[in-house]
C-alpha cells in the first residue's frame, strides 16, 4: 500500500458510507494506486437527496446568523487543516505544493466566509406606490442544490459552490469529480467537526454519465443544479434537467487569449502571460492559452517569455521547489499531445517543450508534459479554437487592436481574458469590446467574491458570485402591502 493511502467514503446524512463498487484513485505525478472512492447509485443518491431534503425543512427556517455561526466554523477547520488539505489537493490533481500554501486554501476558506457573512449582510428591493402601498422583495432558499464539479481546481470550486448554497439557506448534495475525490471528503470530515447539522451537506462519489452525477440531475428532489465543467457536459445536464425543469447555473469550458500591447510593461507583460498559460499546468478555465503579442514588441517579449517559461520545474508536486505539476491523467496527457502534433503536421513550428522532462523514479511514470509554446498558428487552428488544458500556449503577433479583437473574440468560449498595457483608455476599450465574462487589466486570476463570475457563448450560463449568487440560490417573493 502507498504510503499516502485513503479509503474515501461518501457523507450521507452525517455518516460516513462506504459503498459496495470502489474505483482507485492515482496520484498524478507517478501514476500509483494511493485510494479508493465508492461510487455512489441510485441507493446512494437517493438517500443523498432524501436527507438532504429533510434537512432543508429545519435549515432553511435557521436565522442567517445561525447558520453563518456553523460556516464560520467550518472555514475555522480548513484554516486549521491547512497543512493537509494543501498535501491531499497535490496528491488529488497534481498541483505544486507551494500553490496551494501560498494562497489556495486560504481560498478555499474564504468561499465558505465570505457567503456567510453576506447571507446576513445583504439587503432587499422595497418599492413603495404613490398610492400608499409598498412592495417589499424576499429571497427565501430553494431546496436540494446538486453541486457537480471538476477535477482542475476541485476545493476551491465545491466551496465556491458549498458557500452561497449552505449560507443562503438551501441543502447540498456534492457530487466530486472521479478523478479527484479526496479533496471533497476532507470537506466533508471537516464539516462533520465542525457540527453541521446531519443532512444538511452530503456528499456523493461516482462518475457521470449513467453514475451519481446523471442520477443527481434526474433526481425529481434536486431544485437546482450548480455545474462546473466541460461545454458537452453541460448540454447533457441541461437537457437532463429540463424534464424536472431545474435551476441551472453553468460555469463552462474556456479559451481566453492574453493581449500583450507594444506599450506594455515587459517585466509585467511576462510574469502575467506566464502565470496565465502555465498556472495549475495550464488546466485552468481561465487560463490564457492564446498569447497574442503587438508586433513591436513581439520578438523582444517572445525572448523573455520562452526563457521564462523555461525556469518552470516539473516534478514531485510535494517538493516546494517544484513550479510545474502533473497532468491529471495518462488519457489527457495523450489528449494534449495530440494538439500538440497536429499542430506541429500543420505547419506550426515548436518553440519549446512539446514533450515529456526527464524526470527521476517513479515521476518518470507521472503525468508530465513539459512547458510548450507553439508559433506559426492561424486563428481557425484546432489548437487555437478548442479547449487543450495543459501547460501548451500558442504565440502569434498581430499589428492593430482591431485584429487583436477579432483573433481574441473569435472562439465559441468567452470566459476570460488578460489585456497588458500601460494606456487606461486602450484598456477601457479593449476591455468593452472583449466578449467574455472577466477581463484582467495587467494582471491574471484576482478574484473578488462580490463580483459576477461566469461565460458568454459556450462558457456558460448565469452569473455566481455575491449578489449574483443570492439571485441563483434564492427564490424571491414580493410582497405587495395595502395602506
Ligand atoms: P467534466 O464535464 O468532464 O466533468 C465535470 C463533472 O461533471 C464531474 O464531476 C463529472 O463526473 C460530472 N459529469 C460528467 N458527465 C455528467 C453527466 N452526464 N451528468 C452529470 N454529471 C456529469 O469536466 P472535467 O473534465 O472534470 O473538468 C474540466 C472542464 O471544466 C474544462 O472544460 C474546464 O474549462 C471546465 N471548468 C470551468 C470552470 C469555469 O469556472 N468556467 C472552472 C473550472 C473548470
Amino acid at each position: 500500500m502507498h504510503p499516502y493511502w485513503f479509503d474515501v467514503q461518501h457523507y450521507i446524512n452525517g455518516q460516513f458510507v462506504e459503498g459496495e463498487r470502489h474505483f482507485e484513485i492515482l496520484f498524478p505525478a507517478t501514476n500509483e494506486v494511493i485510494g479508493r472512492a465508492p461510487e455512489g447509485r441510485e441507493a446512494e443518491v437517493d438517500a443523498a437527496v432524501r436527507a438532504a431534503n429533510t434537512a432543508f425543512a429545519y435549515w432553511s427556517q435557521m436565522p442567517p446568523s445561525q447558520r453563518r455561526r456553523y460556516l464560520r466554523a467550518f472555514a475555522e477547520g480548513i484554516r486549521a487543516h491547512e497543512e493537509e488539505l494543501a498535501l491531499t489537493e497535490s496528491l488529488d490533481v497534481g498541483r505544486p505544493i507551494r500553490e496551494n500554501k501560498a494562497s489556495y486554501v486560504a481560498r478555499v476558506a474564504a468561499n465558505i466566509d465570505f457567503f456567510a457573512d453576506f447571507a446576513v449582510m445583504h439587503g432587499s428591493e422595497a418599492y413603495p406606490m404613490e398610492n400608499g402601498y409598498i412592495n417589499y422583495v424576499l429571497r427565501q432558499p430553494i431546496g436540494v442544490a446538486a453541486l457537480i464539479t471538476p477535477w482542475n481546481v476541485p476545493m476551491l470550486l465545491e466551496t465556491w459552490k458549498i458557500g452561497p448554497a449552505l449560507a443562503f439557506g438551501n441543502t447540498v448534495v456534492l457530487k466530486p469529480a472521479e478523478l479527484t475525490p479526496i479533496g471533497a471528503w476532507k470537506l466533508a470530515q471537516i464539516a462533520h467537526e465542525a457540527g453541521l447539522p446531519p443532512g444538511v451537506f452530503n456528499v456523493v462519489h461516482g462518475f457521470g454519465p449513467d453514475s451519481a452525477g446523471a442520477l443527481l440531475t434526474q433526481h425529481p428532489d434536486v431544485s437546482l443544479i450548480s455545474f462546473t465543467g466541460e461545454t458537452v457536459t453541460g448540454k447533457a445536464i441541461m437537457s437532463a434537467a429540463s424534464r424536472t425543469l431545474k435551476r441551472i447555473s453553468f460555469e463552462l469550458g474556456g479559451k481566453g487569449a492574453t493581449l500583450v500591447f507594444a506599450d506594455s510593461d515587459l517585466d509585467l507583460a511576462v510574469e502575467t502571460s506566464v502565470r496565465a498559460a502555465f498556472f495549475n499546468q495550464g488546466e485552468f478555465c481561465l487560463a490564457g492559452p492564446r498569447l497574442l503579442v503587438q508586433r513591436p514588441l513581439y520578438e523582444p517579449f517572445l525572448e523573455r517569455f520562452l526563457a521564462r517559461a523555461s525556469t518552470l520545474q516539473p516534478g514531485n508536486p510535494l517538493d516546494p521547489e517544484t513550479t510545474l505539476g502533473a497532468l491529471i491523467s495518462r488519457e489527457h496527457v495523450q489528449r494534449v499531445r495530440a494538439y500538440i502534433d497536429q499542430a506541429v503536421a500543420e505547419g506550426a513550428t515548436l518553440l519549446l517543450g512539446g514533450g515529456p522532462p526527464h524526470l527521476p523514479s517513479p515521476y518518470h511514470e507521472g503525468n508530465f508534459l513539459s512547458p510548450t509554446v507553439i508559433a506559426h498558428v492561424q486563428p481557425h487552428d484546432r489548437i487555437c479554437q478548442e479547449e487543450v488544458f495543459g501547460p501548451v500556449v500558442t504565440v502569434a503577433p498581430f499589428d492593430s487592436e482591431e485584429e487583436a479583437l477579432a483573433v481574441a473574440n473569435g472562439v465559441n468560449y468567452g470566459l476570460s481574458s488578460v489585456v497588458l498595457t500601460r494606456d487606461v483608455g486602450r484598456a477601457i476599450r479593449v476591455a468593452e469590446a472583449l466578449k467574455v465574462g472577466t477581463v484582467w487589466i495587467n494582471d491574471f486570476f484576482v478574484r473578488d467574491l462580490r463580483v459576477p463570475f461566469g461565460g458568454m457563448k459556450q462558457s456558460g450560463i448565469g452569473r455566481e458570485g455575491g449578489q449574483h449568487s443570492l439571485e441563483f440560490y434564492t427564490e424571491t417573493k414580493t410582497v405587495c402591502l395595502s395602506n
